[in-house]
């Protein structure tokens, strides 16, 4: 499935002059990174990779939160990298951890199984509480008030071409709200819920589909003989998200939802991938985008299931946006433990695919023997959108 070209052109394709650019005004924008001091050589590989390659011209801030205190080994050695503004915060209870209407004994006994499970990440509670975090609060850190714009930042990230315009202002300017460089296919046992969930805000609220929905879905295929229900039966329409909302503190109950409810639509576990993100603070912000957080948030499939920040964002962008907001940095080489994005596999000719299609799985030797491969302009200017890849 493809982002039809006619919404969403490459914003430049080869290389600008980033001294010039810069000179133009700077968005308000900054990186946002969540980090944990153990994670401070992560952390100095991801500044030294993006300020390399972009932000030694655009000079954007940075802002660091924590769950914990960052200590002063951290905050000095993150300043000795950049020349750009870094601020330090720290998440109070009411964005990490449990909620109080959660009761932590039923949702640690569904983390406790989710490992015994082996669900990837299921067993850890932290990991639980990064995912809702990013899901429901980042964009409400008081740090994060000044800001209209945010791009993710995670410690062990590559960035491996030049970034020679601002691409902040860039999405302004054609009116974007999201940007993506990467989707990969969710692990179905993380999320055996979700769609129900998400699937339910939309009838709920009469969302009808702008196009971006079914980047997410899959329709039946005609032999599934699944029962069908009498469109009166009360089941069809089980009453959400009431029910979720009224249910007493538990930590969530996610009932079952029919199947029929989901309109013979099922999740292709098709996501934006969240470790990079560029994207409009205010559309997290809004009323819609909250409204489907709490729904998602109350059935309890942050500690029941595993739910990761990226489909979330991703659902809520199907059901809230459409194809003209989203943007594919198809032009940005990235790279995230042992999946990339290089953008000589984007060419610029030709209709841009999801990048789902196009992302490689790596090793260690093969990168390097790439890096070196699509490095040289001749490349570049044959086949890749991107600029100085190396
Ligand atoms: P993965 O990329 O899915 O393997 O997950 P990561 O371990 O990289 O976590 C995603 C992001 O959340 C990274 O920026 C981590 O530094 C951050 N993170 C994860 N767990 C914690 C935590 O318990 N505390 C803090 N402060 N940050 C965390
Ligand atoms: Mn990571």
């Amino acid at each position: 499935r493809r982002i039809s070209e006619k919404y969403d052109k490459v914003f430049y394709t080869g290389c600008l002059a980033p001294e010039i650019q810069a000179k133009e005004p700077r968005a308000n924008a900054a990186f946002v990174v969540l980090a944990r001091n153990k994670e401070l050589d992560g952390v100095i590989q991801s500044i030294k990779s993006i300020e390399r390659h972009f932000n030694r011209w655009f000079h954007y801030p940075y802002v660091f939160l924590n769950d914990g205190d960052f200590n002063s080994t951290f905050k000095e050695v993150v300043r000795n990298y950049t020349s750009a503004p870094v601020e330090f915060g720290k998440l109070d209870p009411s964005m990490w951890g449990y909620p109080d209407w959660v009761d932590k004994e039923v949702a640690r006994e569904g983390i406790r199984k989710q490992g015994d499970a082996a669900i990837m990440y299921g067993g850890m509670e932290s990991y639980h509480h990064m995912c809702r975090f990013y899901s429901g609060f980042f964009y409400k850190h008081p740090l994060l008030d000044k800001y209209k714009w945010y791009w993710r930042l995670e410690p062990e990230i590559k960035y491996f071409c030049d970034i020679t315009y601002d691409p902040f202002v860039k999405m302004e300017q054609a009116n974007k709200t999201y940007g993506f460089t990467i989707a990969v296919k969710e692990l179905k046992e993380t999320v055996p819920n979700i769609f129900r969930y998400a699937s339910a805000y939309k009838r709920i609220n009469n969302i009808t589909s702008t196009g971006l929905w079914e980047m997410f879905t899959e329709k039946k295929k005609k032999g599934d003989k699944k029962e069908k229900l009498p469109k009166d039966d009360p089941k069809y329409k089980k009453p959400l998200p009431e029910e979720i909302l009224n249910t007493e503190p538990g930590a969530g109950s996610l009932p079952d939802i029919h199947p029929d409810a989901m309109e013979g639509e099922s999740y292709n576990m098709c996501h934006f991938w969240s470790n990079f993100e560029i994207a409009r603070l205010d559309w997290f912000r809004s009323k819609e985008y909250n409204e489907f957080f709490d729904m998602m948030d109350h059935s309890g499939g942050f500690w029941m299931e595993r739910w990761g920040d990226a489909p979330i964002h991703s659902l809520a962008a199907g059901a809230l946006l459409s194809p003209s907001d989203i943007h594919y940095f198809r032009d940005f080489g990235y790279r995230h433990t042992t999946i990339q994005h290089c953008p000589a596999n984007a060419p610029a000719r030709q209709l841009p695919h999801i990048p789902y299609l196009e992302q490689t799985t790596v090793d260690e030797k093969k990168r390097i023997e790439e890096d070196e491969y699509w490095a040289t302009p001749d490349r570049e200017r044959e086949n890749g959108v991107g600029c100085r890849c190396r």
